[in-house]
């Protein structure tokens, strides 16, 4: 089940630098880093893009993941400083891999508008 690399990841058929894990969620750090910190954080279930959020289905996981951002940036102690999240969508959303997921950005000074 799952064809992206995320889902390898919580298969553990690749290795990832995992921050954070409950049963619904999977959050760890980006491979390619565009800030001091940068994490991912993603559903265990496979939801390509957030066009398949379904109210009924995944009200309570979108609310876990930002309960896992939360934690996050205060582990990483940016929750003072600030933090973006940000979702990408499809291709001029500039989304890359098809599992959603949640890019929690901080450690520097984020700039307005985003490139
Ligand atoms: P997006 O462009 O929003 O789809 O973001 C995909 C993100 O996944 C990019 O920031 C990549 O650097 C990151 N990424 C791709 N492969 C891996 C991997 N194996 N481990 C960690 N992050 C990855």
């Amino acid at each position: 089940m799952g064809n992206t690399i995320f889902s390898k990841i919580i298969n553990r058929e690749i290795p990832a630098k995992i921050i954070y894990e409950t049963d619904n969620i999977l959050a760890f750090y980006d491979i390619n880093a565009q800030a001091p910190t940068h994490v991912l954080i993603i559903p265990k279930v496979e939801i390509p893009t957030i066009l398949d959020f379904n109210k009924n289905k995944h009200s309570e996981l979108l609310v876990e993941m930002f309960e896992a951002a939360i934690e996050i940036a205060r582990k990483e102690k940016i929750d003072r400083t600030g933090f973006r999240l940000v979702i990408n969508c499809n291709s001029e959303g500039g989304q890359e891999v098809y599992h959603l997921h949640m890019h929690i950005l901080g450690g520097r000074q984020m700039n307005w508008p985003p490139g």
